[in-house]
């Protein structure tokens, strides 16, 4: 696999209300909704991206 200009799908948070959404991280470490071209649903376009690790769910599924 080559690492550059591929986009990585992440889940992304709006900095303003929280709201999660899928999205893009580009190469250049821009974020952008997949299908939100005009940024979240309170009017923010600022996203970071959230990190959930899925281990967590695992061990709640086995207790
Ligand atoms: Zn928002």
């Amino acid at each position: 696999m080559s690492e550059g200009d591929e986009d990585e799908t992440v889940m992304a948070a709006c900095t303003a209300c929280e709201s999660v959404f899928a999205a893009k991280e580009t190469a250049n470490g821009t974020i952008l909704p997949i299908g939100r071209p005009q940024g979240c649903q309170c009017g923010s376009t600022d996203f970071e991206p959230v990190t959930t690790p899925d281990d967590r769910l695992s061990k709640r599924a086995s207790d």
